[in-house]
């Protein structure tokens, strides 16, 4: 049993109360569209990092999938702050799900006759690649699996269905004894992490891939290409061969769970200095800086919920 409060079709309720029917389609196919968000502890309470960003994926994510989502970004906002406030949490992860629920049975594969559910759900919780890895960084391997090819699955998209990839990177790096996978894209060039981006860096060059290899368009990325562009760093977006990998000065990944996360070593071998290297943690220390309000919200990036919930 849990005192928290889930956020469910207009409504909070009691965690072990928001339940689905076990018709709903996106149990059977896949056919939902989510967000994962952090909420950081500021002096000022609780601020949801970049929110405007993620609601606005979840409704485009929702276009692509043809998804009827009937709340507008506003509204989407509002939830996701009362959400937060009513758990009183000081900092958490926030998961916001879009789904085809229980419609007529059965339904089959056109799914739009079925009933959209839309549901928040909030929760404390640490790092994600390990309490270390920040630091020390990860192990990783470059996975066997591929990342979809641009005409399969919509990867710009964040659509629980294609997490079903997401999940053979992660099980076979952890069968294998790593903490993270690499998948390469249809061409064999790097992709990203089965829940991040990767970035790359060779003689001071940044290099990240581009949206061309089937990755997602993440939030962490987009603010850390802000945040290394500010810093004077020149960024390059380009096919990265695997090989690059091994012979990188740094790599790290982004993610609103793994945050800014180095890499230790690909396939047991060690980058750079096989811990985290200079780049890593002047940008790690500025993208920290920001989220815990240590540092001026230059950008706007934070939503403070005291603040947004005493102004609704
Ligand atoms: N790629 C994939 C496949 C992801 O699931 C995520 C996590 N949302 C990311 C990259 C990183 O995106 P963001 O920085 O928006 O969390």
């Amino acid at each position: 049993m849990s005192s928290e409060k889930i956020w469910m079709n207009g409504k909070l309720m009691n965690w072990e109360d928001a339940t689905v029917h076990v018709t709903s389609h996106a149990l059977h196919y896949g056919s939902s569209v989510f967000e994962g968000v952090r909420a950081y502890a500021t002096d000022n309470g609780p601020a949801i990092f970049r929110l405007d960003a993620h609601t606005e994926r979840l409704i485009q994510g929702c276009k692509v999938a043809k998804i009827d989502l009937p709340y507008n970004a506003e509204e989407i906002n509002e939830a996701i702050i009362n959400t937060v406030a009513e758990n009183d949490h000081e900092s958490c992860y926030i998961r916001p799900l879009v789904m085809r629920g229980s419609g007529p049975w059965p339904s089959g594969l056109e799914g739009r006759k079925c009933p959209t559910d839309f549901i928040i759900i909030t929760k404390e919780w640490g790092t994600y690649l390990g309490a270390d890895a920040l630091e020390k960084g990860a192990n990783v391997q470059v996975s066997s699996w591929r990342r979809m090819a641009p005409d399969t699955h919509p990867a710009m998209a964040k659509v629980g269905g294609n997490y079903v990839n997401s999940q053979m990177i992660k099980m076979e790096a952890h069968d294998n004894g790593f903490d993270e996978g690499i998948a390469l894209d249809v061409n064999g060039y790097v992709s990203e992490g089965s829940g991040e981006n990767i970035f790359v860096i060779k003689n001071g060059v940044v290099i990240t891939p581009g949206d061309w290899s089937s990755i997602l368009l993440g939030i962490t990325r987009d603010s850390i290409l802000t945040l290394l562009r500010e810093m004077g760093y020149e960024i390059r977006f380009q096919t990265i061969a695997r090989e690059m990998l091994y012979m990188a000065d740094e790599i790290f990944f982004t993610g609103t769970a793994a945050e800014v996360t180095p890499i230790a070593a690909v396939d047991r071998i060690p980058i750079g200095i096989g811990s985290r290297g200079p780049v890593t943690k002047q940008v790690q220390d500025e993208f920290f800086a920001i989220t815990s309000g240590k540092k001026e919200d230059r950008h706007g990036w934070l939503t403070h919920i005291r603040q947004a919930v005493s102004e609704n």
